[in-house]
């Protein structure tokens, strides 16, 4: 549990793990009966109907005392006072459905808090655009402050949490069925690999993603912890060094032949993207005039999430498997210390710096070297990894990041930009090995 600076405990928040446990998400593929199927639509309907209850109390609360921007001291009312308004909103549902609205909503307002509070108050582009022209903004438009979910795109999920046993997984007729609340007759799922044994289910995240069904159940279980290595040789060291268009390059000169999955779907996704632009100019309009989309615009709709929710599922699998792979061939793995958003700031490489995961690869490296009793070493901040000469180890101090080779005038070395980086990486981790007693042969360079 966290303790705010008194030592108090904040409500709430995470209980610790004994040693040698650790949470886990396990993703399994869901195939409910066309019975279900409306039902778990109905519940994801119901969490967004209280969610944007929940942004819509919020919004008349700061209508009424006039919003200027700054931090928001917002109590946040018990979903009770949403669902005792719609007859709809009953015991039909799961109750975490609806305080899963809540979570949700006041992660909204925390984010809000910390990361829009301190700015001035900022609006969408196409909105600064309008209120020149005398239009007044909603706080609809306003950066950062809770959104009404739509429900044409967004998140179609909920999230149940395990009280006295509710969430379990079984077997009926051999075939797997995960069980939760109002669902007691089992959904039945892929079990693609086993739960393990000894943990226990902490909550289970039920999504549709297109027209799949997934999901992520999250599970607190005891690991088998390797002891740590020692007696490493440097041969059984390696670094990675990040590289903007392969995700990384290692000290021994690999590429990661990283696919860029999103660039590979980007042809499909623009042709959807502008297939719902121009079924939505052309939808008519209700009494209320808001278009009425066609059964058309929602299949297309689904068939875009599917295709984003398949880019992403692949990245993560490279991941998780080169993580494995480098974890497994090697006892210490050396990175850099890399402030990744400041980095996509600096550089305006936003998109693609996030686009090939490296934030999500270093987390991997961590605790799959760190439960392998490997070590997984990061490089002093200042630490001039590009800079050096693997070789001779001079330092070039107006070292271009045009300068895709490094050629060293001292020792007149020529190599790779970021092989040099990585060689220089893997020095220091041997260095830091050595001072720490971990290599079989110490070294002093
Ligand atoms: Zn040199």
């Amino acid at each position: 549990m966290k303790t705010d600076k008194q030592g108090t405990y904040i409500k709430g928040t995470k209980k610790a793990l004994p040693d040698g446990w650790m949470t886990g998400a396990f993703r399994f593929a869901v195939f409910p009966t066309d019975e279900q199927k409306p039902r778990l639509e109905r519940a994801f309907g119901c969490e967004r109907k209280v969610y944007n209850e929940y942004v819509a109390g919020l919004y008349a609360h700061l209508e009424s005392g006039g919003f200027s921007g700054g931090f928001l001291a917002y109590n946040v009312p018990n979903y009770t006072t949403i669902t005792s308004r719609f007859d709809f909103l009953d015991r039909s549902n799961d109750s975490f459905v609806y305080n899963d609205a809540k979570i949700r909503f006041q992660a909204a307002l925390k984010k809000y808090n910390e990361t829009y509070a301190k700015r001035p108050l900022q609006h969408k582009k196409s909105v600064r655009k309008k209120m020149k022209n005398g239009d007044m903004p909603s706080l609809q438009d306003v950066k950062g402050l809770p959104k009404f979910h739509s429900r044409k795109q967004g998140k179609f999920s909920y999230t149940t949490n395990q009280t006295n046993g509710n969430i379990r997984i079984g077997e009926k007729n051999g075939a797997a069925f995960l069980r939760i609340p109002k669902f007691p007759e089992g959904l039945r799922l892929n079990l693609h690999r086993a739960l393990p044994s000894d943990g226990i289910i902490k909550k289970a995240t039920i999504k549709r993603e297109g027209d799949r069904y997934m999901v992520a159940v999250s599970v607190d279980y005891p690991f088998e912890q390797a002891p740590l290595k020692t007696q490493i040789e440097t041969a059984d060291i390696t670094a990675l060094d990040y590289s903007q268009s392969d995700l990384y390059r290692d000290s021994e000169g690999r590429k990661a032949e990283y696919p860029r999955f999103h660039k590979l779907i980007e042809k499909r996704q623009r042709r959807l993207n502008k297939s719902l632009a121009r079924k939505k100019n052309h939808a008519p309009l209700d009494e209320n005039g808001q278009p009425v989309y066609s059964k058309n615009y929602q299949r297309t709709v689904k068939n875009y999430q599917k295709t984003m929710a398949k880019a992403a599922n692949q990245r993560k699998d490279f991941l998780h498997k080169k993580s494995d792979q480098i974890t497994n061939d090697y006892d210490a793995i050396v990175v850099e210390d890399l402030d990744l958003t400041n980095l996509a700031q600096c550089l305006k490489l936003g998109k693609k710096l996030h686009d090939n995961g490296f934030g999500m690869f270093r987390n991997m490296l961590k605790y799959k070297a760190e439960r392998k009793g490997k070590h997984y070493l990061v490089a002093d901040r200042f630490f001039p990894s590009s800079k050096l000469c693997s070789a001779c180890g001079t330092k070039k101090e107006n070292l271009r990041l045009s300068e895709r080779t490094y050629a060293c005038a001292h020792c007149q070395a020529v190599i790779d930009r970021d092989h040099n980086a990585a060689l220089n990486l893997k020095n220091y981790g041997i260095r830091t090995l050595s001072d720490s007693g971990f290599l079989a042969e110490p070294v002093s360079i």
